[in-house]
This record gives C-alpha cells, sequence and structure tokens, in this order.
C-alpha cells in the first residue's frame, strides 16, 4: 500500500557523517568554527526557562530580528515576509508541497543540489532539469513555458561549482518564468551580493537561507524563506504546526543578532577559500570560480573516485559527484587552515 512514487524513488543520500574516529571533514560545507558564543548562551537560558510548554509555531522571536537585519537588503521586509523552517530543507519541502502536485513539473538546472529531484519524486511529480551551459549560466530554456511547470529551483551560489548568476540575471529569469521561482542562497553570506531586492519586486520570487553554513549550526536545524506576505500566508497552512523547536529558535535569533561574528567568519573563510584555490591549480585541478565556502575541482585525467578513496583512507573526507553528462569532481569544503593544509599535503 506504499503509494507507487514513493516505493519506485531512491531517496536523498546525504554527504558521510562519520560518527567515531579522527576524521577531517570536508564534504558537507559546515563552518569549521564554532558559532557565536551567544548561541550557546541563549539554548542554555532556553532550556532553563523550561520546555514543558510548546514553542511560538510561527518563530516571532527570529522573525523580527530577521526583519530588521535583512532590511538592509529588502526596506519593505516585516516579521510577514519571513517563514522559519526546520533546516532550509524543511523549507524547500514546503515550498514544494505548496506548489507542486502529482504530475506536475518541478524545473532546476544540472549539475545542482540533488535534493530537488528528490523533493519533486515524493509529490509523485515529473522534473524538468536544463543543464547549465560551460560558463555556468542558464540559457532561455531555463525559463520556457512547459505545460504543468509550477516551481523552478536555482541554488545561487550554486552547488557543487559555487558559481553565481548575477542579481539582474535571477531577475530575468523570475520575470521570464511562468511559474514563481525559488532562489536557494544556503551560500549566499560567502558571496558578493542576493537576490533579496527582487522579493520586494516580483511576488513570484522566493529567496531560502539556512543557518546551516555561514553560522556555523548545522546541527541546530534552522532556516527560513522571505516572500510576499501573501505567499507565506500559504505556506503556513502546509507547514508542521511546531516545526522549529524553542531550542532551535532561541539560538537562531542569537544567531542571526551577532552580525558582527558573521562578518568575521566568513572573512576567515574567503581567505581560506583563496589560498585554495591557489593550491588546487597549482596541482594541476581545474576550479570553478567559487562565491560559497567549498571548491569544486575537476581534473583533465586524474582518476577522481579513487582520489576521493585514498583521502578517505588517509581521513580526509571530500565529497566525489559525478553527474551524468558532466566531468566527475570533487568538492571540497573550505575548513580551518590547518584541516586545509593537511588536505594538499596530502594531495
Ligand atoms: C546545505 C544546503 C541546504 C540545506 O540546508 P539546511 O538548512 O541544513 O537544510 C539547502 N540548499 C543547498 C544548496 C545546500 O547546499
Amino acid at each position: 500500500m506504499i503509494r507507487p512514487a514513493i516505493q519506485s524513488m531512491t531517496g536523498y543520500q546525504p554527504g558521510e557523517q562519520p560518527r567515531r574516529g579522527k576524521v577531517i571533514k570536508l564534504n558537507t560545507n559546515e563552518n569549521p568554527y564554532p558559532p557565536s558564543p551567544r548561541v550557546v548562551e541563549a539554548i542554555r537560558q532556553a532550556a532553563e526557562a523550561g520546555l514543558q510548554k510548546y514553542p511560538d509555531p510561527m518563530a516571532g522571536a527570529f522573525r523580527l530580528r530577521a526583519a530588521e537585519v535583512l532590511a538592509d537588503d529588502l526596506p519593505q521586509i516585516t516579521p510577514e515576509w519571513i517563514l522559519c523552517g526546520n533546516g532550509s530543507d524543511d523549507i524547500l519541502t514546503i515550498l514544494t508541497r505548496t506548489f507542486v502536485g502529482e504530475g506536475d513539473l518541478l524545473r532546476y538546472p544540472k549539475p545542482s543540489y540533488v535534493l530537488y529531484k528528490t523533493l519533486a519524486d515524493i509529490q509523485g511529480a515529473q522534473v524538468d532539469v536544463v543543464d547549465f551551459q560551460a560558463d555556468w549560466q542558464l540559457g532561455e530554456r531555463f525559463t520556457a513555458a512547459t505545460d504543468r511547470l509550477r516551481l523552478a529551483f536555482v541554488a545561487n551560489p550554486n552547488s557543487p561549482s559555487g558559481t553565481v548568476l548575477s542579481v539582474a540575471e535571477v531577475a530575468k529569469l523570475a520575470d521570464s518564468l511562468p511559474c514563481p521561482l525559488v532562489v536557494d542562497e544556503a551560500y549566499v553570506d560567502f558571496a558578493e551580493a542576493n537576490c533579496l531586492s527582487l522579493v520586494g519586486e516580483n511576488p513570484s520570487v522566493i529567496v531560502t537561507r539556512t543557518l546551516s553554513k555561514s553560522y556555523a549550526l548545522a546541527g541546530l536545524r534552522f532556516g527560513y524563506c522571505v516572500a510576499q506576505p501573501q505567499v507565506i500566508e500559504q505556506l503556513v497552512k502546509v507547514k508542521d504546526s511546531y516545526n522549529c523547536d524553542a531550542l532551535s529558535i532561541a539560538a537562531a535569533t542569537a544567531a542571526i543578532d551577532d552580525q558582527a561574528w558573521l562578518k568575521q567568519n566568513c572573512e576567515k573563510v574567503l581567505a581560506t577559500r583563496a589560498r585554495m584555490a591557489d593550491a588546487f591549480k597549482d596541482k594541476g585541478f581545474v576550479i570553478t570560480d567559487s562565491q560559497a565556502n567549498f571548491v569544486w575541482c575537476t581534473h583533465e585525467s586524474r582518476d577522481l573516485k579513487q582520489l576521493y578513496e585514498d583521502l578517505k583512507s588517509a581521513g580526509i573526507l571530500v565529497r566525489y559527484m559525478s553527474y551524468d553528462g558532466w566531468p566527475e569532481g570533487i568538492r571540497v569544503s573550505v575548513g580551518t587552515d590547518d584541516q586545509v593544509d593537511a588536505c594538499l599535503a596530502m594531495l
């Protein structure tokens, strides 16, 4: 009695999360540094205040603080423009469930975040996968009006390439598409620009964010999206009533409140990223110009699956990825300088 759509799907395979042993973990783009100390203090206080009551279903404290922080990029924003989730994957699920029904079409680029396919599969929906051009831009094919097209995803910066579409380019995509466009900005704090302003101009643009990467809180599970209030109102009907717990709401609010920490952390990560890119090039890898906290490396002659295995045996975990029709590659997260040096020495 399992739905055929579920029985026939493979399911998302998260990157390896070793639970024991000493591993240099550069495979799932976590932040190598601890979060703002205010986060731990906020969790302690929330726990002491007691957990016997249900949390605020809308995570109001976070929405209030986030609206103030995000007003730099989107002056019209109020808490009503924000929906919080149990990680941004939860937000992506809510969006897919809201817009895409059985037999409908979900569009996204390739190579990109593999979860988008899983979300379509769960709905029993079809996917329309559009290859990036050689320069990691998207052509007109991405905005083609296709029967039953209900939603489009674009990760910007993209994973695994770390490349970006300009804000003007994303605006053009949103204007040309016959359906809403979700801009997945999981890595945007490491990039030069973001698309928040487009949400004010176009009700079809939805921006998703996460605290997992730039705020160093992947273990906490907190993400959010920004959209016009009439869109948020619909999304609220789809989410779990209490999709964010009291501890994560307190922690996420403290995290977004500490913008000085964020700025410092991003500066450290960007400095190491630049050094990594140069070092990988020196070793003969082909590198894309990354605006995220990882570097995508391909190689003209080396067997990268074997290289991934060899690094793993040496206690260094990177992400090996192979997309049909594309050269295989390894995606290496920006670690601490020591972690990166260990990886380079092994290479
Ligand atoms: C990591 C990542 C996410 C998910 O983030 P969570 O908030 O941890 O669920 C979403 N999109 C992309 C492209 C990512 O790389």
